[in-house]
């Protein structure tokens, strides 16, 4: 099987198990585990901010991180696709109490102008007041799109006028970053807020820190702690963390290059029927593929069938993502079975 499912499903090297292994650890609920301190502190300088905080994954990140800066019966707005607004199970307006309005955007790329359109700080007695723009980069559910710098800036600049904090769901800023070359640092002075994830293409099997002031981090342990996300030797979690900041930021090139082979291998099947446009250029490790007038979970199954697993997005939306278990060659392998399927219409 070839699983392009996700790049959650790598699972641990041995060398990052032998890292994991030989952690030095202490209860971090009393802040005194050494190897989570160090991955905290390592992250905010790479992100160029005070202070970060570990959080078993990045949906508490992101909850914690958002609720630094909205409070219940305020909204933060995100583009509808957003993995906060989609795939957090509603925990910012569960749990936080929090609104959410949403700009449309098809591909994914932040839309300064619609933000600005909805952007509604100290809204009175009458309207809900916005107090945050959630920004997601690379955009997930839209392809792992990129997001300009361009359009980052002018949305800081908007929401610094404002007055309107911004939290970025970097989830994949690692890629985003590898991709363009522009410092984590210079990504992350634009934010008030940031998320990272370990446990996509880097590869660990848990972990996300949010980073933020040193201020804002202290609320954001108690709030984590309040969630049931206070934990004790986690470092053997953060040994994993900081060995993929080690050995696994940089080989995220070849994560794009094998999602480039998969679009030219689809694209090579559909040319016999003319229709290899369809497939955009991945921008970075996923691939979402239009499935014309086929439903994309028959074609996510009759992949299945041919030892490929890919995964629906959308009614007529497949999604390939690429990762560190797989090679480039069986991801072409494996966009050569879709694009097969796909020319079979
Ligand atoms: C994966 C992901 C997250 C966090 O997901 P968890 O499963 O909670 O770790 C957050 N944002 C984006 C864009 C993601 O892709």
């Amino acid at each position: 099987m070839i699983d392009l499912r996700s790049d959650t499903l790598t699972r641990p090297s041995a060398a990052m198990r032998e890292a994991m292994a030989c952690a030095a650890v202490g209860d971090d609920v009393y802040a005194e585990d050494p190897t989570i301190a160090e991955l905290e502190s390592r992250v905010a300088a790479l992100l160029g901010h005070e202070a970060g905080l570990f959080c078993a994954t990045g949906s508490l990140a992101n909850v914690i991180g958002v609720a630094q800066h909205v409070g219940p019966g305020q909204e933060v707005l995100c583009d509808a696709g957003a993995h906060i607004a989609r795939a957090e199970m509603g925990a910012h307006g569960a749990l936080t109490g929090l609104t959410m309005r949403t700009w449309m955007s098809p591909d994914g790329r932040l839309d300064v102008d619609a933000v600005a359109a909805l952007l509604s700080p100290d809204a009175g007695p009458y309207l809900v007041s916005t107090a945050c723009v959630a920004v997601e980069n690379t955009h997930n559910f839209s392809g792992g799109t990129i997001q300009p710098w361009d359009s980052l800036h002018a949305v800081h600049a908007l929401c610094r006028d404002a007055g309107v904090r911004l939290h970025l769901d970097g989830a994949r800023l690692w890629n985003a970053h590898v991709a363009t070359g522009v410092a984590l640092a210079e990504y992350g002075s634009l934010f008030d807020t940031v998320s990272v994830c370990f446990s996509k293409g880097l590869g660990t099997p848990v972990g996300s820190v949010l980073v933020g002031t040193a201020e804002a981090m202290g609320e954001a342990r108690v709030l984590r702690k309040r969630l049931g996300g206070g934990w004790r030797q986690a470092g053997v979690l953060a040994a994993g963390c900081l060995y993929a900041l080690d050995h696994h930021v940089n080989r995220l090139a070849s994560d794009h290059a094998a999602a480039r082979a998969f679009t030219d291998a689809v694209r090579d099947q559909l040319a016999v029927t003319g229709a290899e446009a369809s497939v955009a250029d991945p921008e970075t490790n996923i691939v979402v593929v239009p499935t014309g007038d086929r439903p994309a979970a028959g074609i996510v199954a009759a992949a299945g069938a041919s030892g490929v697993l890919l995964s629906a997005v959308g009614p007529r939306v497949v999604r390939a993502v690429t990762h560190l278990d797989v090679t480039t060659d069986e991801c072409a392998e494996a966009g050569a079975v879709l694009g097969g399927l796909l020319r079979r219409l």
